[in-house]
């Protein structure tokens, strides 16, 4: 597990203007945060800059109090959970879920039981050996968190992964992953433009304006305190 700080972290695109402007945002250790904020307003930049993806233009970026500025991405020991059709289909759920432990060469016992573990975590025990077209979407969504799990990262980097589910399936998997989150305690990242994700999910949201931070805290906290008209706006709509 770890803490996170972005510390007036900037980030200016070579052909564009600033995409985040000076973002403070302590994660605390195993901590879920939620970054929320309409399309265009900087989430995914910011996340990418964490997980080593993008340059940082300005501003220091700290895991576990180590600036990681220069860090490749394989070096940060974070892990990005993509949207469930990042699946391989020709390969089985054990596979999919053990491919970035057989990347790192780690010895087949190992994986076994590393795969397993996280089977059991994501209820998925039971379909191991199956293709992911022979999956529920919500199953599917978990394989692709069990990809992340095995790892065993400091921390989680989750880019909208809910927003190709439909809307019952949205709810489910809202539930799976604020109750995987408890269990494993592992420092997560999660980006949406979903109100009720940010309102629901998280332990503190913050909502980001044109590259700008509005305001951090509890759901609650900002839903009876908003800082300014664009937070309530945009925690008090309905989606
Ligand atoms: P969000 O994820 O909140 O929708 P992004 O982080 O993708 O927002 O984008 C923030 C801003 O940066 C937008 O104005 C977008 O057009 C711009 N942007 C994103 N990626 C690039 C890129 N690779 N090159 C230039 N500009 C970009
Ligand atoms: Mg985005």
């Amino acid at each position: 597990m770890a803490e996170i700080v972005l510390d007036k972290v900037s980030k200016k695109y070579p052909d564009g203007a600033l995409a985040v402007s000076e973002v403070d945002i302590t994660i605390a250790d195993g901590e879920f945060i939620i970054l929320v904020g309409p399309s265009g307003c900087g989430k995914s930049t910011t996340l990418n800059m964490v997980a080593g993806l993008e340059d940082i233009s300005s501003g220091e970026l700290r895991i576990d109090g180590d600036r990681v500025n220069e860090k490749a991405p394989k070096d940060r020991d974070i892990a990005m959970v993509f949207q469930s059709y990042a699946l391989y289909p020709h390969l089985s759920v054990r596979e999919n879920m053990a491919f970035p432990l057989r990347l790192a060469k780690v010895d087949d016992a190992t994986v076994k039981a590393k795969v397993e573990e996280a089977a059991e975590i994501l209820d998925l025990t039971g379909h191991l050996d199956r293709r992911p077209a022979n999956l529920s979407g919500g199953q599917r969504q978990r394989v692709a968190m069990g990809r992340a799990i095995v790892r065993n990262p400091k921390a989680f980097l989750m880019d909208e992964p809910l927003s190709n589910l439909d809307a019952k399936l949205r709810g489910q998997m809202r539930t799976s992953v604020s109750k995987i989150q408890k269990q494993l305690g592992t420092t997560t990242l999660y980006v949406t433009h979903d109100q009720t994700e940010a309102m629901t999910l998280g332990d503190r949201v913050v909502v980001l304006r044109g590259g700008y931070v509005q305001q951090i805290g509890a759901p609650q906290f900002l839903y009876d305190n908003p800082a300014n008209l664009f937070v309530a706006g945009f925690i008090g709509s309905p989606s």
